[in-house]
């Protein structure tokens, strides 16, 4: 079962999981958009870290968690990763709401409706070289494996590795949303980054559920 003190853990890993690519993501950016993701993403979760500094465990459940993430994160950030990652953060609170712990079940929901989040308020396709060409496989891949009674663990190591390869396959595609989309056929060959760091969040979501 995760607790509300387990969801706070992953976010303080995934807090440092960024901070340890801030500039690999940045250097993604600077060759198909404006080399900041890397810091928009940091500013992002250390304000989430320290929002969620300030919640008292004992009473919080694991959907106030998700809201915390989801306000300082919108209010942190000025990106086009800002209202995403706010709008995936508020609907995984949503779904969530009322669960004192979540099972795998309850997981994979949250999961899921990251997922569709961004996709909601984004409106990037599959294919349109974006961090939804991450989220989308990942969040199948979890359902399929949920699907096959895996293990909460197995779940998420099978969304990690959707993820990453996701990320991967972007480098085949022409951005057609966001900062990249302005290079078109020049956006060819170089992995998106927001889906490079969706890869990672994942990667590290699934280790901190292990
Ligand atoms: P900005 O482009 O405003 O500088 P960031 O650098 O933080 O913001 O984030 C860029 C990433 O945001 C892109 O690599 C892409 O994955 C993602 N992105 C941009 N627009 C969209 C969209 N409409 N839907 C989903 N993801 C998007
Ligand atoms: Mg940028
Ligand atoms: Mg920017």
């Amino acid at each position: 079962m995760i607790t509300s003190q387990n969801l706070v853990a992953v976010f303080l890993a995934i807090a440092v999981a960024i901070e340890k690519d801030k500039d690999r993501l940045s250097e993604l950016d600077g060759v198909i958009g404006d080399a900041d993701h890397g810091v928009t993403m940091s500013i992002g979760f250390t304000a989430v870290k320290n929002a969620l500094a300030g919640l008292d465990l004992a009473e919080a459940e694991p959907a106030t968690v998700f809201n915390t993430a989801a306000k300082s994160f919108l209010k942190a950030v000025g990106a086009s990763s800002g209202p995403l990652y706010a709008t995936a953060f508020m609907r995984a609170g949503a779904a969530v709401k009322g669960r004192s712990e979540l099972d795998r079940d309850a997981m994979v929901e949250a999961f899921q409706a990251m997922a569709r989040g961004i996709q909601d308020r984004g409106k990037a396709e599959r294919g349109d070289k974006t961090m939804v060409d991450a989220w989308l496989p990942a969040s199948e891949a979890l359902g399929e494996a949920a699907g096959k009674d895996a293990t909460l663990t197995e779940c998420f190591e099978a969304a990690a590795k959707a993820a990453a390869e996701g990320a991967e396959a972007t480098k085949a595609m022409v951005a057609s949303k966001g900062r990249a989309s302005r290079l078109g056929e020049r956006s060819l060959g170089h992995m998106d980054p927001g889906a490079a760091s969706t890869a990672l969040i994942v990667q590290t979501m699934a280790e901190e559920v292990a």
